[in-house]
């Protein structure tokens, strides 16, 4: 966002609203959901009257300080298929891969350079344990009769990703990466070319839920036929999604440019790369060349809220650095120079959730997208955009439309809960790198995570593999 920002990206005025205002949609957030609705609906519907409220500056959340992999949605695809059947999973997660061509189309066509590049994405495993985590995926895809993803040999990876701590994986040509904060503040100003009023630096301060709706910020409001929450994880503090939400930090690090030393190791383009932990380490090249090494899990929200802490400079840098070293050994003297993190909206099934506020048709709600958002926002954007104007059309039949699932146990206990599955998570992680049999309580213990970032479990071969390489490197149980 630094960077985008330095460079004028999206430089054109959104003024704090001050007064009364009137429109027919308010859509409350400025990231990618909260855009590509207005998109969405300006297309539509030319005449609209469309005004964005922003707490921060457009692009100031999220969407704006992300990995920057541009995903479908195959990776959940068991998921989806839970949630709505194998034909709907499919069409889903069809329009989601569509997505990612159409982001890559629509920065081309409006002059936005956001480093978008189609290299693919390596699911990979980075301990033995993780060998085969996407299996079961790949089976339920493929019975599907899609191909998205292929099989690849472990020296494919190996080579693709830059270092032979990458066992073994699966590849998907289709996903793409970009500079997040060029796609955010490159739909800002398209959005502001095409006529919606954007107000940054306004956040609402109440929904007040009349008949006609109205959104209440700190100096003034917006009343509004149809009001749309794209808030992402501060939805969360809705009491109706207090329950339905997990809000923790994921924390990335960036190095300083070291293009030569990349391009050594065979690391050369924008490929998406991450492993099957659920802590999830995912990293990718820059176009100038740094290395942008992530990783999921981090510090927990309590309530749905978000601390400022959330916004800042990560507290995990040495610990994520570690990561990027462990898997990159040859890169061990690459110190990061810059770190930062955001919250994450884990749903209870992995899954964005696309509902009516209390059922009502003028106030709607998108989020959940659990750590996948940059491609399926688009697809959001075109769902909440047809729910508002009320269309029967192939994004409101959307199998995601509908109330979250399930519900969390209230506070403290959810946080207590969420502290100890994450030190479950981060214990059966360390065993599982030094290849040793995880505790059986930290197993378990993990096992009660309802969240996720792709389809996830340790498969048969998983076990075996792992059963096999610790007989082979002779080490023992934790
Ligand atoms: C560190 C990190 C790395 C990630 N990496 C990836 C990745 O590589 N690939 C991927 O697909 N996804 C990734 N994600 C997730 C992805 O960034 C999100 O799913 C996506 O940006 C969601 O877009 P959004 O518009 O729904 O949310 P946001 O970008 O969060 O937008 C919501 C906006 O609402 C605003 N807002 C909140 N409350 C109010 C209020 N009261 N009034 C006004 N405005 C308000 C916020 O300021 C924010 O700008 C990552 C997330 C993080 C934090």
């Amino acid at each position: 966002l630094q960077e985008a920002l330095a460079e004028g990206e999206g430089a054109e005025e959104a003024p704090p609203l001050v007064g009364e205002e009137k429109a027919d949609v308010c859509i409350v957030g400025g990231g990618y959901t909260g855009l590509w609705t207005a998109l969405a609906l300006k297309e539509q519907e030319p005449a609209l009257d469309v005004t964005i409220v922003e707490r921060d500056i457009g692009g100031g959340g999220p969407s704006g300080r992300n990995g920057g992999f541009v995903m479908t949605w195959w990776s959940k695809f068991t998921t989806l298929q839970k949630i709505c059947g194998t034909e709907e999973a499919v069409r889903l997660a069809r329009l989601a891969q569509q997505a990612v061509v159409d982001i890559g189309e629509f920065c081309d066509e409006n002059g936005i350079d956001a480093h978008y590049r189609r290299d693919g994405w390596l699911w990979m495993a980075t301990s033995p344990a993780q060998i085969d985590a996407w299996e079961e995926t790949f089976a339920a895809v493929s019975a599907a009769g899609q191909t998205p993803y292929e099989r690849v040999s472990p020296e494919f990876v190996a080579e693709r990703s830059g270092s032979p701590m990458h066992l073994a994986g699966i590849w998907e040509a289709g996903a793409a990466s970009v500079q997040p904060a060029y796609l955010a503040r490159g739909l800002r100003r398209v959005a502001l070319e095409r006529g919606v009023q954007i107000h940054e630096q306004t956040p609402m301060t109440r929904l007040v839920r009349g008949r006609p709706p109205r959104v209440e910020t700190e100096r003034g409001s917006v009343t509004a036929e149809k009001v749309i929450l794209a808030m992402n994880a501060w939805v969360g503090s809705l009491p109706e999604y207090r329950r339905s939400l997990v809000t923790i930090t994921s924390d990335i690090v960036a190095t300083p440019p070291a293009p030569e030393r990349l391009d050594a190791i065979g690391w050369r383009d924008g490929i998406s790369l991450s492993d099957s932990r659920r802590l999830v380490n995912y990293y990718r090249r820059t176009i100038d060349g740094r290395v942008i090494f992530g990783k999921g899990g981090g510090t927990l929200a309590f309530a749905g809220r978000i601390p400022a802490s959330f916004d800042r400079e990560s507290r995990r840098w040495r610990e994520v650095t570690n990561h990027l070293h462990r898997l990159y050994p040859m890169l061990w003297d690459l110190e990061p120079t810059i770190s930062w993190r955001g919250p994450i909206d884990y749903s209870l099934t992995g899954a964005p959730f696309f509902t009516k506020l209390g059922g009502r048709p003028d106030l709607l709600v998108g989020a959940g997208y659990s750590g996948n958002g940059v491609g399926p926002s688009y697809v959001g954007g075109r769902i909440l955009a047809s729910l508002a104007l009320e269309r029967d059309d192939q994004w409101s039949a959307a199998g995601l439309v509908g109330d979250p699932r399930g519900a969390l146990p209230p506070e403290p206990l959810r946080f207590a809960g969420g502290l100890v599955v994450r030190e479950s998570h981060a214990r059966k992680e360390r065993a599982e790198d030094a290849g040793r049999r995880p505790s059986w309580l930290a197993t378990k213990l993990s096992k009660l995570d309802p969240t996720s970032f792709i389809d996830r479990g340790l498969t048969k071969n998983g076990a075996a593999a792992l059963r096999s390489w610790r007989s082979k490197s002779n080490v023992g149980d934790e």
